[in-house]
């Protein structure tokens, strides 16, 4: 996976009080997306468990998916899912 240099990442801040940070659309920071294979999938949440944003959650089928609001694609929850079932996308390919 080709991440982008640092010098290559645009500005930004955020501006943050106690208890808002529910309301910052971080997933405008992210330079990749996780991509689910449902096929490898096998439903048992570690990605959620690892997820240091809180962000991913199960769905009436019981995938288990990124709120992509809030995901900053940090690939953590790749790296942990047992089945490799997620991979790592550049953003908007
Ligand atoms: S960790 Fe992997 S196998 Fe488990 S729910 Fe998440 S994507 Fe599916
Ligand atoms: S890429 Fe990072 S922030 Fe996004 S869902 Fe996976 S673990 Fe959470």
């Amino acid at each position: 996976m080709q991440y982008p240099a640092w010098e290559d990442l645009e500005l930004g801040a955020a501006i943050t009080t106690p208890g808002n940070a529910s309301n910052l659309k971080t997933g405008d920071w992210r330079s990749s997306v996780p991509v689910l294979d449902e096929d490898k999938c096998v439903k048992c949440g570690l990605c959620a468990v690892y997820c240091p944003e809180f962000c991913i959650a199960e769905d009436e089928e019981g995938f288990y998916r990124p709120d992509l609001y809030y995901c900053k694609g940090c690939g953590i929850c790749a790296v942990e899912c047992p089945k490799e079932a997620i991979k790592m996308q550049r953003e908007g390919e």
